[in-house]
């Protein structure tokens, strides 16, 4: 590295388990002469995946992928009724996976201190769309931050629309409830099957009209008794997710303390800051800075110049998607407010102190110019 140039610090560097790690599965699966259709490893990983939540594993189902994790849960626990109501500040694979369950998405805004979505525009969307239009409605945790569900579990109760979970970022904080809750496997996620995902059912009846349908909508016979598809995870891609699994006491160490690194680097920063309790309370694979005022796009810009690669993990929210700018939606104001204030910055366990350093000193750089008011996001 020459110190006339600054190094180029990637956004984000998986780490898949290699040969060595995968040798002792891929050895089983030539064995058992399985490769899918809900085998020996898929079951053993959910069963690993059941104790890790700790919930019973007859509430865990497997699934090829996060989003057709989420659009088989919405197509089980939907009722009848056109509208999903659903965050705009979030990964488009949630609205995409609403209308591919024959849903409409409805775009609510979040809440600007914590991303989540505001219980209080839902309930007001609930009114304007009337409680029958609406099919389902679907949380998001904001990049990975848990959620605190005891008022979504009573707003299901009270007015009987399903709830479902976008906890796809979320391995590191996820807790079995009793909302239906999906979980990605992707390569980016911070345990990695290359592709694949699971669901958290409430109870065990729903875990398995769910399985059902991932697999054409059959139960134990060759009859279609439900809409489904195929969302089915492959013995290999199991095998990935278990040898993932063996490496996680080690990673998660690793990433809380990359996670602690941020947060104390930011920490004497005035006008920036990370999600209430990152880095502290819980962690994740990506590590997105929250600023007092709109200069996102200024400061992807800045930290470029200075090597630093970032990523709007979320671009400017769904709405503003062209595949999804025709759909109904509330005032989205925060979400507006949060996709230019926000910024995902490098996070994986490649990087080092003298990276930090550049980091750091790039970061001050901006804020030295800019000034930016504090943030408070804790208070
Ligand atoms: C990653 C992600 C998804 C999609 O998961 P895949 O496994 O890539 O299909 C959906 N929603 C959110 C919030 C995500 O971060």
């Amino acid at each position: 590295m020459s110190s006339s140039s600054p190094s180029e610090i990637y956004v984000m560097r998986p780490q898949l388990p290699d040969h060595a790690a995968l040798k002792k599965y891929i050895s089983q699966i030539d064995a058992n002469g399985i490769y899918t259709n809900i085998g020996p490893l898929v079951l053993k990983l959910e069963e690993r995946l059941a104790q890790h939540v700790s919930v019973d594993a007859d509430r865990i189902v497997s699934m090829s992928n996060g989003t057709a994790a989420l659009q088989i849960s919405m197509l089980s626990v939907k009722k009848t009724g056109r509208y999903c109501i659903l965050p705009s500040w979030t990964f488009v694979a949630t609205a995409h996976a609403a209308k591919s369950a024959g849903l409409e998405p409805y775009f609510v805004d979040v809440e600007f201190s914590n991303q989540q979505l505001s219980l209080q525009h839902v309930e007001e969307a609930i009114k304007t769309l009337g409680v029958d239009n609406v099919g389902a409605i679907c949380l998001v945790t904001p990049f990975g931050a848990p959620i605190d569900l005891k008022p979504w579990e009573d707003l299901q109760d009270r007015t009987s629309i399903p709830v479902v979970l976008d906890a796809a970022a979320a391995f590191a904080t996820v807790k079995p409830s009793k909302i239906t809750t999906c979980v990605s496997l992707h390569t980016t996620k911070i345990l990695p099957a290359g592709e694949g995902g699971f669901v958290i059912a409430p109870d065990a009846n729903i875990a398995k009209d769910i399985r059902a349908r991932t697999n054409f909508g059959f139960d134990g016979t060759r009859e279609a008794k439900q809409i489904g598809g195929n969302a089915k995870m492959s013995e290999y891609h199991a095998a990935i997710g278990l040898a993932s699994l063996d490496a996680w006491p080690v990673k998660r160490r690793r990433f809380h303390e990359l996670c602690s690194q941020w947060k104390d680097a930011v920490s004497d920063l005035s006008g920036v800051e990370f999600e209430a309790g990152f880095g502290d309370k819980w962690f994740n694979s990506v590590a997105v800075l929250r600023m007092s005022l709109p200069l996102g796009a200024q400061c992807k810009e800045h930290l470029l110049a200075q090597g630093v690669y970032t990523r709007r993990w979320w671009s400017r929210g769904c709405l503003q998607m062209p595949a999804f700018s025709y759909c109904e939606h509330g005032d989205l104001a925060n979400t507006d407010r949060l996709a230019a204030s926000t910024l995902g910055l490098p996070c994986h366990t490649d990087l080092t102190q003298s990276d930090f350093e550049q980091m750091r000193n790039a970061l001050e750089a901006f804020l030295c110019v800019h000034k930016l008011p504090p943030l408070n996001l804790a208070a």
